[in-house]
């Protein structure tokens, strides 16, 4: 049987950042229409997610692949989850040195029984199948880490400001355990790189802290959109969902967030499939890719099943977004922050750009 092939994309929810805008938008949009080539031609939904994702792990405006924010350390570790319909899966969490972590998950996914390697193991994993070891960092990338983490050391956050708490306690973590170890700490010392970016910031320290939204302690810590992730239809019925990203800005090393969960950030089964972004923490708390999925089982068409799911993030304050597709071939798409870039094609034609987080409520709802 022949189904209607469907594909959307996301390009991470998060702040809006006027500087990435129209970058952003063109780099989910040329995603969505190589996917859709594909697709169109009877290709495989799993090949189409995947050379989605690889386009924007090569675009430095996503948080992903070659445009990884750092972590603490100033150093790139990526995570990325693949999910095919027939319920194989794989995924890679804070992996180094690969520009393309969503072919390492789906050579997890391929060539060995797990689902997710980690840290070291994934590196020596992706290095044996033949990948890197590439440089990530962008230039623009170290300077924002520079300026973020200066403001997190020596300002102040807003008093009741959303992310106050989590800048007090980075910052407490910091003095407590990298900066000053004492004797029964000193195996707590961080390797000889993290030192080397320590001694940076220290260096930078001297200068004055930079002004806008960038450097403001009010924003939010994960709030940096870039995250990608892509959810295909195709005609053999079969359903694809694939999610990569650099994770949050200053996260600790070792963080690994929801992309790299299967059920969490990405998750497919024969009814539908999904890919979400935002806050990792929040997202794994809620399983929110899968509660998606859970409603497309239970016949919720996408459009709803998107906004639907994501009542639970908006009740718990979550910072999070939602793509997904069903079998009927229709999109769904639904946000809780000030913006997600989101593009796609079904039989109908291309999917009109989304519009504010309300407005993919009364989207589905038929408005
Ligand atoms: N969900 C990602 C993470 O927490 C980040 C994002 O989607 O913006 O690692």
């Amino acid at each position: 049987m022949n189904y209607a092939p469907a594909v959307i994309v996301h390009g991470g929810a998060g702040r809006r950042d006027p500087t990435q805008e129209e970058a952003q938008r063109q780099g989910v949009r040329a995603a969505a229409a190589l996917a859709w080539e594909h697709l169109r031609h009877g290709r495989s939904a799993l090949e189409a997610v995947e050379l989605a994702v690889r386009l924007m792990e090569e675009n430095p405006v996503f948080n992903c692949g070659v445009g990884s924010v750092l972590n603490w350390f100033g150093e790139v570790e990526t995570d990325a989850s693949i999910m095919v319909s027939s319920g194989d899966a794989g995924a890679v969490g804070a992996l180094q040195g690969v520009r393309h972590p969503i072919s390492v998950a789906r050579r997890v996914m391929e060539e060995t029984d797990h689902l997710l390697l980690c840290g070291r193991g994934a590196e020596l994993f992706a290095r044996a199948v033949g990948f890197g070891p590439q440089v990530l960092e962008t230039e623009e990338r170290r300077r924002a880490w520079e300026r973020r983490r200066q403001t997190i050391l020596e300002g102040e956050p807003a008093e009741g400001a959303p992310d106050e708490e989590h800048w007090r306690r980075l910052r407490a973590f910091h003095r407590r355990y990298l900066l000053e170890p004492g004797p029964a700490q000193e195996s707590s010392c961080p390797p000889a790189r993290a030192e080397a970016a320590m001694s940076q910031v220290g260096a930078a320290a001297g200068g004055s802290p930079s002004g806008g939204s960038e450097t403001s302690p009010r924003q939010p810590a994960g709030g940096e959109a870039g995250t990608v992730g892509v959810v295909a239809l195709d005609q053999q019925g079969c359903i694809s969902a694939g999610t990569s990203t650099g994770g949050t800005m200053l996260k600790l090393p070792g963080r690994v967030g929801d992309s790299a969960i299967i059920g969490a950030g990405t998750y497919a089964s024969p009814a539908g499939g999904a890919s979400a972004t935002g806050h990792g923490e929040a997202i794994m708390r809620l399983m929110l890719a899968l509660r998606v999925v859970e409603l497309q089982q239970q016949h919720v068409p996408a459009p709803n099943a998107a906004p639907l799911a994501l009542q639970a993030a908006r009740q718990a304050r979550g910072q999070c977004g939602v793509i997904c597709v069903d079998r009927q071939g229709r999109l769904g798409r639904a946000f809780t922050t000030e913006r997600m870039y989101t593009a796609g094609y079904t039989n109908l034609g291309e999917l009109p750009p989304e519009r504010s987080a309300e407005g993919c409520v009364a989207e589905a709802r038929g408005g």
